[in-house]
This record gives C-alpha cells, sequence and structure tokens, in this order.
C-alpha cells in the first residue's frame, strides 16, 4: 500500500513527503529570537538527529472551528486527534517495514521552505482549502529511495496585512511577520506563573486562536461546540477534579496541570464564576505554593464582585 493510502486510512487529509533538508530561514529566526526558548533544543538540521532517515513526512489534519470558541479552540482538541492519527500511521509504516519516527522539527516551516502554504502575519500557515485550520504532523522515514519533492502547488502571498489579527491579540502580532513570543498567550503553557496583564486578558482555555478566527482569509464554516467538549473543559469541572476525562479529549500533555489547571483558576474568575470559590479555596490548601499567583488573583477578583 502506498504512504499516501496508509496516511488517509489513519485520518489525515493528505500529506507531503519531502527530502531531509535544513530549515535555514526558521534557524534563522530563533537566532533572531522570534520563538519560544522551548525550541532551543531542536536541531538545525534534521539530518544530525535522523542520520538514518531520507524523507520527512508532514501530514495534514484539518478540522473545522467551533461556532463558540469562547471556552476553547477547537484546534486542541483536533491536535490530539491528530496525535492518535499520527500513531495510527507510524504503527502501519512498520507494519510495511518502514523504520518511521514521530519527527520533532519545525514543520511549517519545511513547507513553507518549498512553498507549500503561505505564511501569515499570525505566525500560521495558510494551506488552501483549509486556511489555517489544520494540525500538522511529522515522521521521519527510511525509505528503499530517496523522494524528491515535485511542486504541487504555487506558493502564493496570501496575507494582505489587514492588521485585524494584531487587534485581538495580547501583543504578539507585530505585522509584516513579525512576532514577539513573549506576548503570545500560549507562552504561560509551560508552567510558569502568569503575568497579572495576561490573567486579566486570558480569553479562553490552553491560550487562544482568536488570531485566526479573525482572519478574513479563513474559511467561514463553524461546527457546534460538542456538549462534552462544553462540560468537560468548562473551568469549574476542571477546578472540582476531571483531569482523566480532560486527557481523553485534549491529551495527557495538554491536560496537565500546569497548563489545564492554572488557566482553568484564571478563566473562572475572568468570568466571574463565583461557584468556583470553594474549590479555589481548597486548592490553596493543596497547590498553594504551585498556583499562588493565580490563586490569589482569581480569589481576590471573585471575593470582590
Ligand atoms: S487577519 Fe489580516 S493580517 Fe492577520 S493573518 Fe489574516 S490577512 Fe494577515
Ligand atoms: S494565539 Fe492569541 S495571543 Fe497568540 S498570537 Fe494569536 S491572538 Fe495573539
Amino acid at each position: 500500500m502506498d504512504i499516501r493510502t496508509l496516511l488517509k486510512n489513519a485520518g489525515f487529509a493528505e500529506g507531503f513527503l519531502l527530502p531531509v533538508a535544513p530549515y535555514t530561514n526558521w534557524t534563522r529566526h530563533r537566532n533572531d529570537g522570534v520563538f519560544h526558548p522551548n525550541t532551543a533544543p531542536l536541531s538545525d538540521d534534521p539530518r544530525e538527529t535522523y542520520p538514518w532517515a531520507n524523507a520527512v513526512l508532514i501530514c495534514v489534519y484539518p478540522y473545522t472551528p467551533y461556532d463558540d470558541e469562547t471556552l476553547v479552540a477547537s484546534y486542541y482538541p483536533a491536535s490530539n486527534r491528530a496525535y492518535h492519527a499520527m500513531k495510527r500511521l507510524l504503527g502501519m509504516l512498520r507494519e510495511q517495514g518502514i523504520r518511521a519516527e514521530r519527527a520533532e522539527t519545525p514543520y511549517r516551516e519545511q513547507l513553507a521552505a518549498y512553498g507549500i502554504g503561505s505564511r501569515m502575519d499570525n505566525q500560521l500557515l495558510f494551506l488552501e482549502p483549509y486556511g489555517t485550520y489544520f494540525n500538522l504532523q511529522g515522521a521521519m522515514l527510511a525509505l528503499p529511495e530517496p523522494v524528491r519533492y515535485d511542486a504541487s502547488r504555487e506558493p502564493k502571498e496570501v496575507c494582505d496585512h489587514c492588521g485585524l489579527c494584531r487587534t485581538v491579540c495580547f501583543g504578539a502580532i507585530e505585522g509584516d511577520y513579525a512576532f514577539d513570543w513573549t506576548r503570545c498567550v500560549h507562552t504561560y503553557m509551560e508552567g510558569d506563573s502568569i503575568p497579572k496583564d495576561a490573567m486579566q486578558w486570558l480569553p479562553s482555555l490552553l491560550g487562544c486562536m482568536r488570531c485566526q478566527a479573525i482572519c478574513p482569509k479563513n474559511p467561514q464554516k463553524t461546527v457546534p461546540i460538542p456538549e462534552e467538549i462544553k462540560n468537560t473543559l468548562d473551568p469549574v469541572a476542571v477546578l472540582k477534579g476531571n483531569r482523566r476525562e480532560a486527557e481523553t479529549l485534549i491529551g495527557k500533555n495538554l491536560a496537565a496541570p500546569k497548563r489545564l489547571l492554572r488557566q482553568a483558576i484564571v478563566l473562572a474568575a475572568n468570568r466571574g464564576r463565583t461557584d468556583a470559590l470553594p474549590y479555589l479555596l481548597r486548592l490553596r490548601e493543596t497547590d498553594g505554593e504551585r498556583f499562588g499567583v493565580e490563586l490569589d488573583y482569581a480569589i481576590s477578583l471573585l471575593q470582590n464582585q
């Protein structure tokens, strides 16, 4: 069975098989300080990290945004489903005798370097017909023959720098592709305390995707937010302690307390959820050291309502 059939059977819409090459542009941006420091362990040249590989496979998992993303963006449950799709695909590839490992590489940059998709001011990649609504998963492969990429898509300029994404952002988007990672709310998912101005601004759980929801270049179709998501990721439900249920929806990584619980504390307060107070007070007893900054903010806001 060919790789394209396998990746579709695993749940992806399409995939790109590319030669293994360094990502010079991305390295330059990283050296300029554009990206979060957690990119530091990524090698500039995948040939050093994966000397046995002769191809990189980048798979596209599209999703449709929810009609209401004020609780959580549909990106996060979709990224969990995409992760499992890649797990299935790796199993299928190995059954075919192909060595395959999940790739820790900058997928968006690799696609952009081959003219696949277009960079946008919000730092996302635009790919027809999905707009920026897709998750990428990558794998390094050892194929019997090296691959050549024959361009099937023409690179084009899509972002017209209209500035709309900038107006809804906390301060990361600077226009003309410039970006300050320290002002993107995704930065506050690494376990450090959230600064006060970011807590006051935090609009939804797990960061936000406002910059793509407002982009006029994106498809406008939405789907109703599933009840299961609304119930499980309700900030007070998270505070009550439902980690296992949350893990099934968004994966262990995002459901880790340093991300989900920390943000639920803040979001409950920003939404005026006084029913959260008993759980916040209890958390101060058990986890006051870890979430002290967020708990102080939330309790004081709710007690002064
Ligand atoms: S909202 Fe405007 S500036 Fe921002 S990514 Fe979309 S087209 Fe570009
Ligand atoms: S995810 Fe939110 S904070 Fe980050 S760039 Fe987009 S709008 Fe700004």
